[in-house]
């Protein structure tokens, strides 16, 4: 197994996500203290709940908590953004500020607008529901047909492509995020080889943009076990020519900060990549892994 020190998380999540804790700083001292390189906060902007739920016509004092966590991610934002803005680095730890931008192409404005702040230094693409659905978290797949689970997993690798085609991020952040619930809750089977082609077709876009994916090691400690996106599809990237790739532990507290991160290298070692990459101003860095 490869060392975690030295390497990156380029994922994580603290207090300023709606469903995340803990402050920033203390992010920075559990990353130094496992001996990381660099350590990204990614806070949430989902495009598509950037409001209060009321502005969608919601009544949140009628809804349940979880329905409506989500929304206000603006709010959020702005909070992080002051507390950012001040933070104090110690000199053994690189800083990356980011965010998680969730379904740009639903709020596009809103996306444009988060894309064009110049303090982030990096961007991960996500996609937590398709189009005019629920997070697929909250999705009931044992209710469904597998014609019905086929048809969202149609949409959604089309509209990561639709994403990546439009390409205002500099990492697709886990890819088949679906199989978390579909596979990993639910147990139900999935012929991801179905997908090949269309995930071919958006690893050549982020590829021929210049962008990257990344090795997402959350699954790996949940009833998943396995990163988003699996092996399989980390080699068809590299198969493809794929050069940039980023861990994630895509912690959502301080304790999970750099999970998985080294097994994460250790996945891209064996699909052939000699280094991993983090990002200052949308430009890769990349730290050997050989
Ligand atoms: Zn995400
Ligand atoms: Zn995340």
């Amino acid at each position: 197994m490869l060392d975690i020190k030295g390497l990156a998380d380029c994922h994580t999540h603290c207090m300023f996500s709606p469903d995340a804790q803990d402050e920033p700083i203390k992010h920075i001292f559990k990353a130094k203290e496992l001996g990381l390189k660099a350590l990204a906060i990614t806070d949430h902007c989902e495009c598509n709940t950037w409001f209060e739920a009321e502005y969608y016509g919601i009544d949140s004092s009628a809804a349940e908590k979880d329905d409506i966590i989500m929304y206000n991610c603006k709010k959020f934002h702005e909070n992080g953004n002051s507390v950012l803005d001040k933070l104090e680095i110690p000199d053994d730890i690189e800083f990356i500020r980011g965010i998680e931008l969730g379904q740009p192409l639903q709020a596009q404005d809103i996306a444009e607008q988060l894309i064009s702040e110049p303090q982030l230094d990096i961007i991960l693409g996500s996609l937590h529901n398709n189009k005019d659905m629920p997070d697929f978290y909250y999705l009931k797949y044992d209710e469904m047909s597998s014609a019905q689970i086929k048809k969202l997993l149609d949409d959604y690798f089309e509209q990561v492509l639709e994403m990546c085609r439009w390409g205002g991020f500099d990492i697709l952040s886990h890819l088949t995020y679906p199989l978390r619930y579909i596979c990993g809750k639910y147990k139900i089977r999935v012929d991801l080889s179905v997908y090949r082609d269309i995930c071919a077709e958006i690893f050549k876009t982020v590829i021929v943009s210049g962008k990257g994916i990344e090795i997402n090691t959350s699954g790996l400690f949940n009833d998943l076990n396995d990163t988003m996106p699996p092996k399989g599809l980390v080699m068809l990237y590299k198969d493809l020519g794929g050069e940039i790739i980023t861990l994630g532990s895509d912690a959502h507290c301080s304790a999970d900060v750099g999970q998985g991160i080294s097994r994460g290298a250790e996945l891209a070692k064996e699909c052939g990549f000699g280094y991993i990459a983090y990002y200052r101003r949308h430009k890769p860095d990349f730290i050997s892994i050989k």
